[in-house]
């Protein structure tokens, strides 16, 4: 199908942002199973409630426009959610593995917030504003998730960090008790 309008462009967008959320949704449990972060998990179950009813906003959408939502596919979506799966495979579960997923996460609420913004802007040249309101309302939720997860990576990002310092100083220890042992054994 080729796009000649405006008005056919803004569907398709629509389109890709609504199998965005389809795949975030079916993707969001297995990545929150492998967070060790309470404060992390909640923001994540949370963020899930959020876009389920994101996916109803849109389903509004589409009835308003008197469009199907389906017969797309957002690769994009497709190729964060790999990454984040990607990380789930090969990184430690613990800190600093909720890093990885916090970064992961980013990128998405990133993603769509790009994606909003463009169709909430379109809607209202458009003179939609039911249609406006409705994207406007999602976008603020994403904007408002990016920040929340920037405020859960502080408390993540240094419990990563210390982590690591905590077994560098039983490698300290080992090595030091190792030393003493080999002068021990030397003096006798
Ligand atoms: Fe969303
Ligand atoms: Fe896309
Ligand atoms: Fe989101």
């Amino acid at each position: 199908m080729s796009i000649t309008t405006a008005e056919e462009l803004f569907v398709d967008e629509l389109k890709d942002i609504y199998s965005a959320e389809k795949q975030a949704i079916k993707a969001y449990p297995r990545i929150t199973k492998a967070v060790s972060s309470e404060e992390l998990k909640q923001a994540l179950e949370t963020h899930l409630d959020q876009t389920k009813g994101q996916l109803e906003r849109l389903d509004r959408v589409f009835e308003i426009l008197e469009k199907r939502s389906g017969g797309k596919t957002c690769e994009a979506m497709k190729g964060l959610l790999e990454e984040a799966s990607e990380s789930i495979e090969e990184v430690d579960e613990g800190p600093v593995l909720d890093v990885a997923i916090i970064a992961a996460a980013q990128r998405i609420e990133h993603y769509e917030m790009a994606a909003y913004g463009t169709v909430a802007t379109l809607a209202e040249a458009m003179g939609q504003t039911e249609i406006h309101e409705l994207l406007t309302q999602t976008l603020q939720e994403e904007k408002e998730t990016d920040q929340l997860l920037t405020g859960v990576a502080e408390g993540v990002n240094s419990e990563a960090l210390s982590a690591n310092e905590e077994d560098e100083a039983e490698d300290d220890e080992a090595e030091q008790s190792k030393s003493r042992k080999t002068a021990k054994s030397k003096s006798k």
